[in-house]
């Protein structure tokens, strides 16, 4: 028999990649997901597979899914600044209500869940690169608090079922993703510039530009989930590209990539915006034997290959 695995966000960027891997792998998924800030369009290739079963669900609602469940992954979240600014309550409840849930179910299925944290748990770092033992500089109250401060209790809360109860829990901090299915209107970095790039609109960097950031290629990212989920490791592991870049220079980068005439802009930095963010993935090397393998220049092209049929 299969095993079956839940993964919560199914409709998303991320959650709609794992679908995919996790199928190819010869597992039965089952996607669950509100369409909070997902696009049924990311699993609908998924619909005609009798492996592949979808939930309309809202998971800070008690989750029941029937039969038998190996694992279970919660990426269920708003991820982009000007989502969760807009939809500052469901962040709070998705990543606190809807963990404690996740964990219900696992507890009462005997399955092992990874919950998707965040390297911003590290807030704006002062410690440079963020290693897994840095507890970070989060304002609690600033307006990426109900981002940050939720993906810190969802840590809390795993390692407490971990601890009290025995569920086998796997968290994982995931660093700036970038690639396919991206929503083109997200507000993050990358689907920003390229949008405006391929529409000849001026790119908006924020403040100076001299920001940075550590972009990984969505692939690489869930072979890192795979490695983890099927690992024993149940600290915290941070699975990012090291490779670090500024907003201006990254800005820069997809500009010429995309062959536009854009000129880039400054426009006022958002408030806590982290000034700088790189990790260190040791861990991941030494006990997942994992690093990043597509570089930006590949990713990037990839990436503009499914924007300009999109855009
Ligand atoms: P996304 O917005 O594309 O996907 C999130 C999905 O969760 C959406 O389909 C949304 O509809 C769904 N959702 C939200 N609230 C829900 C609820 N209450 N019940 C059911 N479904 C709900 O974002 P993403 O980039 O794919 O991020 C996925 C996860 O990974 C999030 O938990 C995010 O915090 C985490 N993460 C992402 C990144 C990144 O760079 N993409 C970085 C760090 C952490
Ligand atoms: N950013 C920018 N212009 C934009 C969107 C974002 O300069 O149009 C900056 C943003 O201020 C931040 C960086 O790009 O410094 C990454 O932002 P994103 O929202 O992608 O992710 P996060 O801040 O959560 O790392």
């Amino acid at each position: 028999m299969a095993k079956r695995v839940l993964i919560t966000g199914a409709a998303g960027f991320l959650g709609s990649h794992l679908c995919d891997r996790f199928l190819a792998e010869g597992y039965e998924v089952i996607g669950m997901d509100n369409l909070l800030t997902g696009n049924i369009k990311n699993i609908e290739h998924l619909f005609p597979l009798k492996e592949f079963t979808f939930y309309n669900h809202d998971v800070t609602k008690f989750v029941h899914v029937p039969g038998e469940i190996d694992y279970i992954l919660h990426f269920a979240s708003p991820a982009s600044p000007i989502d969760y600014l807009k939809m500052p309550i469901q962040t709070l409840k998705v990543s606190s209500l809807g963990t404690h849930n996740l964990l219900g179910l696992a507890k009462a299925k005997g399955a092992r869940v990874l919950v998707a944290s965040t390297s911003e748990v590290y807030g704006d770092p002062l410690v440079h690169p963020q290693q897994e033992e840095y507890w970070g500089n989060v304002n609690p109250i600033g307006p990426r608090g109900v981002y940050d401060e939720a993906k810190r209790f969802m840590e809390s809360m795993t390692m407490a079922y971990h601890n009290f109860h025995g569920v086998q829990t796997r968290i994982i901090r995931i660093f700036n993703t970038y690639g396919p299915r991206m929503r083109l209107d997200d507000g993050r970095a990358l689907p920003t510039f390229m949008s405006q790039a391929l529409r000849g609109e001026d790119v908006t960097v924020y403040g100076d530009g001299s920001q940075t950031r550590s972009f990984c290629y969505v692939d690489d990212l869930v072979d890192g989930i795979y490695r983890l989920l099927m690992s024993d490791y149940t600290q915290p592991v941070n699975i990012g590209n090291p490779a670090e870049i500024t907003l201006k220079q990254f800005a820069e980068e997809v500009v010429a990539l995309c062959g536009s005439e854009s000129k880039i802009v400054y426009e006022p930095l958002p408030q806590d915006d982290p000034k700088q963010r790189q990790p260190d993935i040791t861990k991941a090397k030494s006990i997942l034997g994992w690093e990043p393998k597509v570089d930006r220049a590949e990713g990037l092209k990839r990436t503009l290959e499914y924007f300009k049929k999109h855009i």
